[in-house]
């Protein structure tokens, strides 16, 4: 989560007199940027682009509601400026507004109401009926230019829904200044005095802190914050992200938000499974697996959250110790080998070491021949691969090269010129627009062959349906000839043509999909392909696809 000073709001959709169990819907709102959605920004800026069910392309954050409350959003549940203004100004062109100058007050901040309250009646667990609390998040910091528009909306919107209908969390950070350890509550005083101005009265504040608040820091921002004492949280840091929930717990935050939105019985929960099974069971974890990832923008680890969770998933049912080794592609190049021999040699004998490699998706040439070593390198040494998205790309072009001898088989992303296009790009793409126009979403992979190591993973016999985001395909009219060269198409799509999963038999566990799995995995619902992956890694793989282990957890 983010540490700077942001309100999080929660809002009752509807009267609980008439509603079946405590139901959520998750609400990102303001994403204060003017992009329409996340699907044009760099990783390397703004970590992953998180794939939705529905194709959109959204913030991290969305991934993080997923998987924390097992929901599956849509692109509406990610509302930004960029989304606001363009359906503000298609309708001022259609003359919607009747001749009325159209301004942010009131047909920005009435279309941001209005979103929030359709969205909050659209269910997204699974269930049907309307859900009882639609949860909003409002990104960036209070005073922020850019999302004064937003936040003049949910002044409005506590209006709209009336007194007890809505509880708003200020996240704010409480820095802890020099060797005395003091616990400095001003940046929050102030952006609490910031908030209240503009019309906003926190209810909650969570503070984010290296270590438990003391009393008198509580107290104390409860008299400067308008807040009772014991709604002032301590967000404190904890060994891993599961135990947040129950730091939240232990301090009685769902009691206190079920009693401001009078939502009767709903804070009786059991966050037993959660505390063994994840919270607790993650640090007692010993016996360590290693995988080297090998990409592109290993600075930033946000920009592979979603791959770095599912391999948390699947350690935590396989009862491994999670060790990523994350490699620059480029330094396993022979350019590197010469410029900077030392991180060349660190770079292999970090792959070498590793139990298992992982190729993940990525976007255009940099570091590509890089990676297309290591996936020699796992196919030739019979170690454990898994190529997602363009490292599935990445699987066929080295087996062209170096398996069927076509020297210079290349992507068609990658060289434009190449003689042999393995990979092309797909008709229905587009090379002028860059938004929204890839091939997205939840699609179908039909399976053909019941004999293949997804098939066993899954335990599917026909299909299995994952979330996609590419422009480029294996190039389907050489898919007869690498098929009898030895590379399994074991799952294509509906028509045939378009290839998405591939395998090498004889091979301990080499497998590459052109969806993403990690989009779908979830702590008590590791991806198949994750978890093949770690069992393969760790010996196991054999023995779990035989049926003949004990259930892993
Ligand atoms: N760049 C490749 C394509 O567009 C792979 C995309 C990805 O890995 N997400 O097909």
């Amino acid at each position: 989560m983010p540490s700077a000073s942001h309100a999080r709001t929660t809002s009752r959709t509807h009267d609980l007199t008439t509603s079946r169990t405590h139901d959520l819907t998750t609400f990102h709102p303001a994403d204060p940027y003017l992009n329409v959605d996340a699907g044009t920004m760099s990783p390397f800026e703004h970590g992953e682009v998180f794939v939705l069910d529905d194709g959109g392309e959204a913030d991290l954050d969305l991934g993080n509601y997923e998987r924390f409350l097992d929901l599956s959003l849509s692109k509406d549940n990610n509302l930004t400026t960029g989304k606001i203004y363009s359906s503000v100004i298609e309708r001022e062109r259609k003359g919607d507004y009747l001749g009325k100058t159209v301004q942010v007050v009131p047909h920005i901040t009435d279309a941001i109401q209005d979103w929030i309250e359709r969205v909050a009646h659209v269910p997204v667990d699974g269930k049907d009926g309307c859900p009882d609390v639609c949860v909003i998040e409002l990104g960036g910091t209070v005073g922020d230019i850019e999302s004064m528009p937003f936040i003049e909306a949910l002044r409005q919107f506590q209006f709209r829904v009336g007194a007890g209908n809505m509880c708003v969390i200020h996240v704010s950070l409480v820095p802890v200044i020099g060797v005395v350890g003091e616990e400095k509550t001003k940046p929050t005083q102030h952006s609490v005095a910031t908030l209240r101005s503009l019309g906003l009265n926190p209810h909650l504040l969570a503070c984010r802190s290296q270590s438990p608040l003391g009393d008198a820091t509580k107290e104390k921002l409860a008299l400067f914050c308008h807040v009772p004492a014991e709604q002032v949280l301590t967000m404190h840091d904890v060994s891993n992200i599961w135990r947040v929930p129950l730091v939240l717990e232990e301090q009685g935050a769902h009691s206190t938000i079920c009693n401001i939105l009078g939502l009767k019985g709903a804070d009786r929960i059991n966050m037993s499974r959660w505390k063994s099974f994840l919270a607790e069971r993650w640090d007692s974890l010993t016996e360590t697996v290693t995988i080297a990832m090998v990409g592109k923008y290993t600075d930033l680890s946000d920009a592979y959250l979603s791959i770095n969770k599912a391999l948390q998933h699947a350690c935590l049912t396989a009862s491994r110790k999670l060790k990523l080794e994350w490699i620059e592609a480029g330094y396993l190049e022979g350019e590197a080998e010469a410029s900077d021999p030392e991180e060349y040699e660190s770079a292999w004998s970090r792959v070498r070491g590793a139990d298992g490699i992982l190729v993940p998706g990525g976007f255009g040439g940099r570091g590509t021949e890089g990676k297309i070593l290591a996936a020699k390198y796992a196919r030739e040494n019979n170690k454990p691969y898994l190529g997602i998205c363009l490292g599935m790309q990445i699987a066929v072009i080295e087996f062209a090269r170096n398996v069927m001898g076509w020297e210079n088989a290349n992507s068609a992303e990658i060289d434009p010129a190449t003689p042999t296009p393995v990979v092309v790009f797909m008709p229905e793409g587009s090379k002028t627009h860059l938004g929204g126009t890839m091939r997205l979403g939840t699609r179908r992979t039909i399976l053909q062959t019941v004999d293949c190591i997804a098939a066993k993973l899954y335990q599917a016999e026909q299909y299995i349906d994952e979330r996609h985001r590419h422009r480029y395909e294996v190039n389907p009219e050489l898919v007869p000839q690498l098929e009898e060269g030895g590379l399994r198409f074991v799952g294509k799509d509906e028509t045939g043509e378009r290839m998405e999963i591939v395998e090498l038999s004889g091979h301990k566990y080499y497998v590459a999909a052109q969806f993403h799995p990690e989009f779908k995995s979830r702590p008590f619902k590791p991806s198949p392909l994750f978890l093949g992956l770690i069992l393969a890694a760790a010996g196991k793989l054999d023995k779990h696809l035989s049926g003949h282990a004990t259930p892993l957890v």
